[in-house]
């Protein structure tokens, strides 16, 4: 997140303090007369954005290249925001009106669609990945020798030339005969030592069962978060703050806003640590996989060159990287050598 970001996010978090407090929906609505509450919220969601990209236009004015390009894009950005805000708020109210158990129903319908999202990762990785070939002969020999020496089968590489591979990936998707390395071009562009302690790292997640282990504890969060909005949001001194009699009105909706980040913040920090530590993991088999310690150091510093992996990280900003900072990982591997 750069300066300007870190700016107008606070500039944001401001802006929704001063609708809530000085009543900003409330003087709206009764402005102008609205009594249901799908239209009250359809106008509530729609004054919170313009609110929001008045005070963000210092910044995301310094961004753009012209007047004009930039009163286009926040035009864009403002009707797509209202759109696709009402078409999450509508249902998520109605939901919060219906039954105090609604954060169980949420639970439920976040959880699937994690699920669902786990299942569908494969074809989400493919869209992303643009146009897909087979890797060159030298490049599919070194990487199924690799895996016969992690103990996984490898049925094809390939190089993808679009999207990730700007980040400098590789990853392992599929199972049995199907299961494949699949390299972003800039990674199967780099000297094969270095690109060989890619694989070994990413074929560490796949043996260690990552993806697998983190699944059920990111539903138990994300059930335990629900839980604890449910609470936080029936709270009597914040319905008074927010001057609401309940959260299923349509004024509360710059309090939720507010809100949402705080209460989805210890599930996020949680799974990063988690997320974190199955890098570690992940390093460690490739140490011991290749033992190549000053190789794997070079594939780091490439990831932070070439694919702008922060060498270091603030705090604030560590506590949900899914991450540690390159640095980081570059002096655990240092440790390794001295160890082993
Ligand atoms: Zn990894």
């Amino acid at each position: 997140m750069s300066t300007t970001t870190t700016g107008a996010a606070i500039a944001t978090s401001c802006a929704l303090v001063v609708c809530v407090t000085a009543r900003v929906p409330h003087r709206i609505l009764e402005g102008a007369g609205i009594e249901g509450w799908i239209v009250a919220l359809v106008v509530v969601v729609a004054a919170v954005n313009g609110v929001r990209a008045v005070v963000r236009a210092p910044f995301t004015f310094s961004r753009s290249s012209s007047p004009g390009a930039w009163a286009a894009n926040e035009i864009k950005v403002f009707v797509v925001s209202v759109t696709a805000g009402s078409a999450l708020t509508i249902p998520l109210y109605a939901l919060l009106r219906s039954t105090p158990n609604w954060w169980l129903l949420a639970w439920l319908l976040f959880s699937a669609v994690t699920l669902v999202g786990q299942f569908a990762m494969p074809m989400l990785l493919r869209a992303q990945a643009g146009p897909i070939e087979p890797a060159d002969a030298a490049l599919t020999a070194r990487v199924v020798a690799l895996g016969a020496r992690a103990g996984v089968d490898i049925g094809a590489v390939q190089v993808a030339h679009g999207g990730r591979d700007k980040h400098c990936n590789a990853y392992v998707i599929g199972l049995g005969p199907t299961r494949r390395v699949v390299f972003g071009a800039a990674v199967a562009a780099w000297p094969a030592d270095v690109a060989d302690q890619v694989v070994a790292h990413e074929i560490g997640h796949w043996r260690l069962g990552h993806a697998a282990r983190r699944l059920p504890l990111t539903v138990g969060a994300q059930l335990a978060t629900f839980a604890f909005a449910a609470w936080m949001l029936a709270w009597t001194p914040l319905l008074h703050w927010a001057g609401v009699p309940s959260i299923g009105d349509p004024r509360s909706y710059p309090t939720l806003l507010l809100l949402t980040a705080a209460m989805a913040l210890p599930a996020r920090c949680l799974l990063a640590a988690l997320d974190r530590g199955q890098e570690r993991a992940a390093d460690k088999f490739a140490l011991s996989l290749l033992d190549e310690p000053h190789h794997f150091a070079a594939m780091l510093d490439r990831a932070a060159d070439e694919g702008e992996a922060p060498r270091a990280l603030p705090w604030f900003r560590r506590i949900t990287a899914s991450h540690p900072p390159i640095d980081e990982r570059i002096r655990s591997c240092m440790r390794y050598v001295s160890t082993a």
